[in-house]
């Protein structure tokens, strides 16, 4: 067995130093002034920030020879060295565990996935702990360290405390897994809500780069969302902020697995689409590939549901829209699958329910496979490291 990575932590453990890190992660190369001017702090306190982290090589600092200007002195870029350690991210779904192991830029070196047949905590823990280990494999050829672990998982999770609150689709309640993913790995673990996790990714290298206010919202076996705020992935003082998946679309709608009615979810979740069908069409159907056949065939009542299920999370989307008002909404999640079925609903929901210059907001769909969930969860695991918390 591997003995436990050493344990080494972020030489500059301030806001200023989390925040200059993220600019140039996300933004670099940059010159100290430009970073100076993009985290809104004087290039003095950039160069204070910046120095500890080049002396401990996670920064480096020099000539893009690429970029060098024909005339006039070139720039020195400060950029992140992404060699200097890495990271594993894992995300947990209904059915299956994907883990991946990335450097410090979080670019994904190996990914791995494995079928999940049993949902109990023991189970899962043991898929992740065996991938983990099948990871630290692939990055004992390399002389960086893995400074640590994220982890992913639907429903309500505290991030502080590394605990799954509840999670439906697992079944899980008050499951403290950072803690046991940390005493079988040997790695400082982060657990965090999964949408939230995607948004990390979203917000350093995705659709939400250079935005300060942006929503994703993610459809598929549940409806999710992650909302970021004024540059921060926002988890609200409980931890629930952002569940588009139970607001009240029609109160007189189908019964919602949170025990309320009309809820988002329990007209556009997966599962719920595929009940409205079976019970529009009196059609057999193992699952939404099923569901979705048959709404390709042209079956009208089978389109209905989708097209319901595309007014709902219009809807929804509104009222993020209209609380928060985001420069952009990023729709992702594997229910993209079904997209064209319900794109124009979506729309047209959002827009009849959007206020004012609400409307306005940048509504576009960005396909995101598990594999870049995980990557998400690796992002947790490093913003865990670079600390403090800015995540909240
Ligand atoms: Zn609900």
């Amino acid at each position: 067995m591997r003995p436990t990575p050493r344990a080494e932590t972020f030489p500059a453990n301030t806001p200023a130093a989390s925040q200059v890190f993220t600019t140039v992660l996300s933004q670099g190369p940059l010159p100290r002034l430009e970073v100076a001017r993009r985290v809104g702090l004087s290039p003095a306190a950039v160069t204070k920030a910046v120095r500890p982290l080049i002396e401990a090589g996670y920064l480096v600092e020099g000539v893009d020879e690429e970029a060098r200007p024909a005339l006039g002195r070139p720039a020195n870029l400060v950029r992140v060295d992404g060699g200097r350690a890495l990271f594993i991210g894992v995300k947990v779904t209904g059915d299956e565990i994907i883990a991946v192991l990335t450097d410090l830029c979080c670019r994904i070196r190996v990914a791995r996935h494995l079928p999940l047949s049993e949902r109990e905590p023991k189970a899962v823990l043991a898929g992740i702990t065996d991938l983990v280990q099948q990871l630290l494999g692939e990055a004992d050829g390399s002389s960086a360290p893995v400074l640590g672990l994220g982890i992913a998982v639907s429903g309500d999770v505290d991030r502080g405390e590394g605990t799954v609150r509840y999670s439906p689709f697992l079944e899980w309640r008050d499951v403290p897994l950072a803690e046991l993913a940390a005493m079988t790995t040997g790695l400082p673990v982060t657990v965090d809500n999964d949408v939230r996790a995607l948004t990390v990714a979203e917000q350093w290298f995705g659709a939400g780069v250079g935005l300060s206010d942006f929503a994703v919202v993610t459809v598929g076996a549940g409806i999710g969302c992650g909302l970021v705020v004024h540059g921060r992935v926002v988890a609200g003082a409980h931890g629930v902020a952002g569940e588009i998946g139970h607001v009240t679309v029609d109160p007189a709608g189908p019964l919602c697995h949170c025990g309320n009615r009309g809820c988002v979810e329990a007209i556009a979740g997966e599962a719920a689409i595929v009940r409205q069908i079976r019970e529009a069409t009196g059609a057999e159907l193992p699952d939404a590939e099923a569901a979705l056949a048959l709404a390709r065939e042209g079956v009208a009542a089978a389109r209905d549901v989708y097209a319901r299920a595309g007014e709902a999370i219009g809807r929804g989307i509104a009222t993020v829209a209209n609380l928060l008002g985001p420069e952009r909404v990023i729709i992702s999640g594997e229910g993209l699958a079904a997209y064209d079925l319900f794109a124009e609903q979506i729309r047209d929901a959002f827009v009849a329910a959007a206020f004012g210059s609400a409307a306005r907001c940048d509504v576009r769909t960005h396909p995101l496979p598990f594999d870049e969930w995980a990557r998400g969860a690796a992002a947790t695991a490093i913003q865990s490291f670079i600390g403090p918390d800015t995540s909240r």
